[in-house]
């Protein structure tokens, strides 16, 4: 699957069409301060045992697509939906400038 590096869509914020970002989202570390995750962290020290069954079997053949749209007018991101499953993607340029490319190649030939 190929998506469009820059695609026009809603902007929530500008509260119309404009030019938008495509970006794929960055995992981010856990967060060490919140109660729940220091619980964690204590049952894990020490001689003590996983507090959730561990997760078995075979892993999905395909991950889920988590994609970021910024909007190149007020520079904010935001998702769309809830992301989909994909075995290949790609995020391509506009082909613009390719074809730019391309005819500056047929102009050095001439
Ligand atoms: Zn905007």
């Amino acid at each position: 699957m190929i998506i469009p590096k820059k695609q026009k869509r809603y902007c929530n914020f500008c509260r119309k069409h404009t030019e938008h970002i495509v970006e794929e989202a960055k995992r981010k570390p856990r967060r060490q301060n919140t109660k729940s995750q220091k619980r964690f962290l204590r049952k894990l020290a020490g001689y003590g045992s996983f507090p959730k069954e561990n997760p078995k079997g075979r892993e999905k053949p395909t991950k889920k697509l988590d994609l970021r749209y910024k909007c190149t007018v007020c520079n904010k991101k935001h998702s769309i939906g809830e992301g989909f499953r994909v075995k290949k993607f790609e995020i391509k340029a506009k082909e613009a400038k390719e074809e730019s490319k391309a005819k500056e190649e047929s102009n050095v030939v001439k």
